[in-house]
């Protein structure tokens, strides 16, 4: 059988992965499914941290249309990633594990603050962390708390769930002679203007040597199989 090739992970959920079929807001299935991988890689000895954004229900950018300001809309959006992390921290904690979640904004009747020292030490007594309200900063994205905690946190790969299986030399849904990579340079990526995370996300974990493998979140069983380096996506490294 497989065995894992890292041992302490950072798994970057986008919100839109919790939603399943429907078009809004968390499918309690989907985020059972995604909470046994998790439990899975717990069983292996594998430390996992996890990351989740909140486009299910309230994207910041969505909102500045509206007339709402930006950076108003971006809180919104952060306490949306609050509301995912909760139900992901309680379909762990059913599922047999214990998790923490820690926000990066201050809502101590919900949830822990985020403290590295503390969240260092949580990960170190075996909990899952679930860190929620990304960077805690308007004008910034998941994408970015994810690269940072992995930096934070000493993972050692960035686990990008997403919904395509990888990096394409182009639109795959535009343009039918895309082909995935299934590894890429830090530096390829750049130079041919590959979209693997926003920028901000992509210069941190390049800066910080943590490599990022982007995979679908559809496929079974996915973050447990992108840990073991048997499945389908792009690894984008040194
Ligand atoms: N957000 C933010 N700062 C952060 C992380 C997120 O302002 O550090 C806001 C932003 O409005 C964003 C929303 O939270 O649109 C949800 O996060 P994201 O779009 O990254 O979620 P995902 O696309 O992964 O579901």
């Amino acid at each position: 059988m497989a065995k894992p090739l890292y041992r302490r992970v950072l798994v970057k959920i986008s919100g839109e992965a919790l939603m399943g079929s429907a078009g809004f807001g968390l499918d309690p299935a989907t985020v059972d499914r995604i909470s046994k991988e998790i439990i899975d890689l717990r069983a292996q000895g594998v430390e996992v941290a996890l990351v989740v954004g909140g486009g299910n229900i309230f994207r910041g950018v969505q909102v500045a249309a509206s007339g709402i300001d930006r950076a108003t809309g971006d809180y919104m959006g952060m306490l949306a990633t609050v509301m995912n992390a909760m139900a992901l921290g309680a379909s762990i904690e059913r599922h047999g594990e214990t998790a923490r979640v820690m926000s990066a904004l201050e809502m101590p009747a919900i949830c822990e603050t985020f403290s590295r020292p503390k969240a260092l030490r949580h990960f170190d007594q075996g909990h899952v962390m679930i860190f929620a309200a990304g960077t805690g900063n308007p004008f910034f994205t998941t994408d970015t708390a994810a690269a940072l905690r992995a930096a934070e946190m000493r993972c050692e790969v960035l686990l990008k769930a997403t919904n395509v299986d990888g990096v394409y030399t182009a639109d795959p849904k535009k343009d039918p002679s895309a082909r995935r990579y299934d590894r890429l340079s830090f530096d390829e990526a750049l130079a041919r203007d590959l979209k693997v995370m926003d920028a901000a996300a992509f210069a941190l974990a390049r800066e910080n040597g943590i490599p990022i493998i982007v995979f679908s979140i559809h496929e079974p069983n996915s973050i447990v199989a992108a840990v073991m380096g048997t499945g389908r996506g792009t690894l984008v490294g040194a």
